[in-house]
């Protein structure tokens, strides 16, 4: 018979929204125990090349967990956007003086968040971090759930008042508790890459709308631009293969020459823009968080800001609470956060539906998105508000109000 690690709460998965998760509850109170697949050689973890902009809402979490002040030297600020579209000589601007804000938004390296954020966890004696461990099987109960996983070959079991599945896209948990997906395929695919420009300036971010996708160029403090380039899958299966030099060339053509000459890139990968949204959250005590609740495309620069919100008012709605898995807490989860996924989901399914290619009326809807774009400073400045993922509200909005029950 295999001894318990009891615990309020285990998560699968310490990922950026798992690890952030875990650092948020910590200092509710909550013991945590967390489970994750890869093997975190010291602190670092990945070949993530991927940068993460955040918004002013999630400056603030990251703050409040002593994350920021560990990133300090590897975040870039965004003073100003510059909004242009292939064909049309009208270029919008953003800037925080217009905006009224201190910053639109900031920049910084996936690998040195999670860096950050593992130092952390590290050095928190209220979270436990279990790294390198084989599939993850559970039994739910009425007022606990089994988690057992094998370490180096050993049966292990972890008995958690609440599981948060934080494993991503493709979540083992979420297939366990049978939970359904709703997927939306845009037919399109984001090479990203850090870039560097002749005419790098710090602060300035740019984003161009073409037929066939926008993309976007933003500051990194190391004076490079972490690029998101949008296209149709079999265009960027080309770009994928194109040698350096002409790659250059191509991103040239297709971007011109505001940031100057492009001069050379780190590795490029190629992620495809796809939907996943799950049926419902949670299913007996276990609920899903981040990509594994849902995922949404990279262009629109959200997925990581809409997390932390999620993630944020679990936290305050669990802070102290006896048994965190309760249904009622999780099903007020739900509903409370509904409203913000839902803006979300529905401004970044608009914004690619409106650049997809695979209908005659969804190229006509492009066309005609486009011509609108065009026509309306307003319009562009929302979009690219949004579709960079800058100016998220204040973190404050997104708390709960009240329980529904009191604390037992
Ligand atoms: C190109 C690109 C650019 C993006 N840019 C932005 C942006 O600018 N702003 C923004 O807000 N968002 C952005 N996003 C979205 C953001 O990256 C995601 O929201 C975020 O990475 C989701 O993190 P996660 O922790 O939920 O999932 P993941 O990063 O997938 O982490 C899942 C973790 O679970 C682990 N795991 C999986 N299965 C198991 C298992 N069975 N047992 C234990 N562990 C397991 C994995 O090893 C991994 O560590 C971007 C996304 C892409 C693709």
């Amino acid at each position: 018979m295999i001894q318990p690690l009891e615990t309020d709460v285990c998560i699968v998965g310490a990922g950026m929204v798992g690890a952030t998760l875990a650092l948020a509850l910590a200092g509710s109170n909550q013991r945590v125990i967390m489970l994750e697949a890869r093997k975190l050689e010291g602190s670092t973890s990945s070949d993530d090349v991927r940068n993460t902009a955040l918004g002013f809402g999630s400056r603030q979490l990251l703050d409040r967990l002593g994350v920021w002040q560990q990133l300090e030297s590897d975040i870039a600020e965004i003073h100003s956007v510059h909004v242009s579209q292939k064909g049309s000589f009208g270029v919008t601007r953003l800037s925080r003086e217009t905006e009224k804000l201190p910053s639109l938004g900031y920049l910084a390296p996936n690998q040195k968040i999670l860096a950050a954020l593992y130092q952390l966890i590290t050095d928190n004696k209220h979270i436990e971090l279990i790294d390198g461990v084989g599939e993850v099987a559970l039994d739910q109960y009425e007022r606990h759930v089994n988690i057992m996983y094998q370490d180096e070959g050993e049966e292990r079991l972890v008995q958690a008042r609440l599981l948060l599945a934080a494993d991503g896209t493709n979540s083992s948990i979420r297939s366990q508790c049978k939970i359904e997906t709703e997927l939306t395929d845009y037919e399109q695919s984001a090479v990203i890459a850090n870039v560097s420009a002749s005419k790098f300036k710090h602060g300035v971010a740019y984003e161009r709308f073409t037929k066939d996708g926008p993309v976007a160029l933003l500051p990194l403090a190391n004076q490079e631009y972490s690029m998101v380039w949008t296209m149709r899958p079999d265009a960027a299966a080309e770009v994928m293969a194109l040698e350096q030099k002409e790659f250059l060339t191509q991103l040239q053509k297709h971007f011109g020459y505001r940031a100057g000459l492009f001069e050379s890139y780190t590795r490029r990968q190629e992620y495809p823009l796809r939907l996943l949204r799950s049926k419902t959250v949670y299913q007996g005590r276990c609920l899903l968080i981040g990509n594994a609740a849902y995922t949404i495309h990279p262009v629109a620069g959200q997925g990581f800001n809409l997390a932390l919100r999620d993630l944020s008012y679990l936290a305050a709605l669990l802070n102290d609470v006896a048994d965190p898995g309760l249904e009622v807490y999780l099903d007020q989860y739900q509903q409370d956060r509904k409203s913000d996924v839902d803006r979300i989901v529905n401004f970044t399914d608009g914004l690619l539906r409106a650049f997809a290619n695979d209908s005659s009326l969804l190229v006509h809807a492009r066309g005609a998105a486009l011509a609108i774009l065009g026509q309306s400073s307003f319009l562009q400045r929302q979009v690219s508000r949004q579709g960079l993922g800058l100016f998220q509200h204040d973190l404050s909005a997104s708390q709960p109000q009240s329980k529904m029950i009191s604390n037992e």
